[in-house]
């Protein structure tokens, strides 16, 4: 496939994409408007999105939330789940019980609940694309995070046993799994870890030599929900410029 052919492979493609205000998410939105999606994004609070992206104001930790969002999105090709985060504490005995449920509600069971609202739809028309957001973290779990990483590891066990249900109705679901990227986010998260952790993990750097940029996230998931992934589902791809360890 060119250049010229690429840029409009998504066209007349209906995608929703969570948390798409800043770091990730907006990145990944504005590659799939450049390849001629339609794209509704969401995040809780009002602010600038990405131009051309439509809009819905939303909590996916709440139900409310995630039926708000599907309510907006209706009949979507492409769902890319990516709201998500992680607050680090001292260790496992820090972490407050309401923290555990957050993580579970954010990085977790915010995926299965747009799923079970928006994967239908995609039933019926025998086509889909699905991609969630998880973190390479999940590969080293470490004790200020055992919370947020529990929770992407949850989702990525979901996401393989979506993929197997769904792979009969012609729709596909992948996970992307980002190593450390240079997003508001995941600035302020590795501040907060540097506080709360003496170890140099914070800081380390990648083994090519520099962090994550949004777009080399927003690459995989461009590549994963078009068709030049037509062969693929069930899969967790790691972009991590290969820091964390493989199993
Ligand atoms: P950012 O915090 O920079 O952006 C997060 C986006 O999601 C914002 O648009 C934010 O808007 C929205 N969001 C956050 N919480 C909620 C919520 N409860 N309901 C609705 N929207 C929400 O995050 P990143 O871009 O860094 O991270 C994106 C994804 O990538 C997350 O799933 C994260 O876990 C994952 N990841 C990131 C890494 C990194 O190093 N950056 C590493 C590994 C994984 P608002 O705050 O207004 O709601």
């Amino acid at each position: 496939m060119t250049t010229i052919e690429n840029a409009r492979e998504l066209k007349g493609k209906r995608a929703l994409v969570t948390g798409g205000s800043r770091g990730i998410g907006a990145a990944i939105v504005r590659q799939l408007l450049d390849a001629g999606a339609e794209v509704l994004t969401t995040a809780r609070s009002v602010g600038p999105v990405p131009e051309g992206a439509a809009f819905v104001q939303a909590d996916v930790r709440t139900r409310a939330g995630v039926a708000a969002i599907a309510e907006a999105a209706m009949q979507v090709d492409i769902l890319v789940h990516n709201a998500g985060g992680a607050q680090p504490f001292e260790g496992t005995a820090a972490i407050p019980d309401e923290e555990w449920q957050e993580a579970l509600d954010l990085n977790y069971l915010s995926s299965v609940r747009l799923d079970a609202l928006l994967a239908p739809g995609m039933r019926e028309r025998g086509e889909g694309v699905i991609v969630h957001i998880s973190s390479a973290a999940v590969l080293t779990p470490m004790a200020p995070f055992l919370h947020y990483t529990a929770a992407k590891a949850a989702l990525e066990n979901y996401s393989r046993g979506l993929a197997l249900e769904l792979a009969p109705f012609g729709i596909r679901v992948n996970t992307v799994s980002p190593g450390r990227v240079t997003t508001p986010g995941g600035v302020q998260t590795r501040e907060q870890w540097a506080r709360v952790d003496p170890t140099p993990g914070a800081n380390a750097t990648t083994p090519l030599g520099r962090d994550g940029r949004p777009e080399d996230i927003a690459n995989a998931v461009a590549f994963l929900v078009s068709d030049r992934a037509g062969w693929l589902t069930g899969s967790n791809l790691i972009v991590d410029a290969g820091e964390f360890p493989r199993s």
